[in-house]
């Protein structure tokens, strides 16, 4: 295991060009299985990554790795250059202790393919929950701060609706507007629309479409091709816990000659085929 020396990220001067993540060599096993075989990936501020890949390939590790919800084994995840996970005490690399770990991570949001929404509370209150408990908001700011997030998914109307009143749709709206009230720096999306029937993922895109022309950084793990090849930067092909291609959009979609995602991606080609064959 390469040593790794924790560093305070710069205050002043080379901030901002620092990456917001940053990973090297991220290499993770589930018991004795190797999942994440040397990840390496940047993302800076305001870059959207997609990532694609087979069911298995290790996607969601990845997200995970990078949230912070998962540990690895060997590597570096660096948020916004400070080190994720571990801290060097006496020379050695450490496990970071849970408060750490929650330092790092804070300015890190993630939006489920599961909503995960608490069917007891408002939507507001499933937004403000974390604000208070988290970032210990009294109840009108956290209220207000809420309200704002709300407008931005467009669902002012449903503050105080329950979750179990409204479609996937708006419940993952809810979940992104949740996400974004604790002012991420980063946003990761782990197949969002995935759990949504097919007439609902629009909207949920047109939020993430939205928030991406508004700067936010984002790494999005998707099935939604025409959202890469649109929104992305730069699109990752991940493949049996290794990204093999990587690139912009045009060179991922329309240049590559690899084998393994000519066949992934000619699964969308054939479903488009099938339809169109259809005579529809
Ligand atoms: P993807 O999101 O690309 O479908 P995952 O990252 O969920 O892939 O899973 C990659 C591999 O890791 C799969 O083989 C899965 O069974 C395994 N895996 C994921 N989470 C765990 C876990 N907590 N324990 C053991 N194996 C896991
Ligand atoms: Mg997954």
């Amino acid at each position: 295991m390469t040593l790794i020396i924790a560093e305070p990220a710069p205050v002043l001067s080379g901030a901002a060009a620092e990456p917001l993540v940053d990973a090297k060599g991220l290499y993770k096993r589930f018991a004795s299985t190797d999942i994440l075989r040397g990840i390496d990936l940047t993302i800076r501020k305001s870059e959207v990554l997609c990532i694609i890949g087979p069911s298995g390939s290790g996607k969601s590790t990845l997200l995970r790795c990078l949230a912070g919800l998962e540990t690895y084994d060997h590597g570096e995840v660096r948020i916004e250059g400070q080190l994720l996970g571990y801290t060097e005490r006496g020379g050695k690399r450490v496990r970071a202790t849970a408060s750490e770990l929650q330092h790092t991570r804070r300015n890190v949001g993630m939006v489920f393919q599961q909503f995960n929404l608490w069917p007891h509370m408002t939507v507001l209150g499933n937004v403000m929950e974390a604000l208070q408990r988290v970032r210990g908001f009294p109840k009108a700011k956290a209220a207000a701060q809420a309200g704002r997030m709300l407008e931005l998914v467009g669902l002012s109307g449903k503050a105080d609706a329950y979750p179990s009143r409204l479609s996937g749709g708006q419940q993952q709206r809810v979940a992104i507007a949740r996400a974004l009230a604790m002012e991420p720096h980063i946003m990761l999306f782990d197949e969002p629309t995935s759990a949504l029937d097919p007439e609902l993922v629009g909207e949920v895109l047109q939020v993430m479409k939205q928030l991406a022309r508004d700067g936010m950084t984002m790494a999005v793990v998707t099935h939604e091709m025409g959202f890469a090849a649109q929104v992305a930067d730069t699109v990752a092909f991940i493949d049996a816990g290794r990204i093999t291609v990587s690139g912009p959009p045009r060179q991922v979609f329309r240049e590559s000659k690899n084998p393994r995602l000519t066949q992934f991606l000619q699964n969308y080609l054939d479903r488009n085929a099938f339809w169109s064959g259809d005579g529809a």
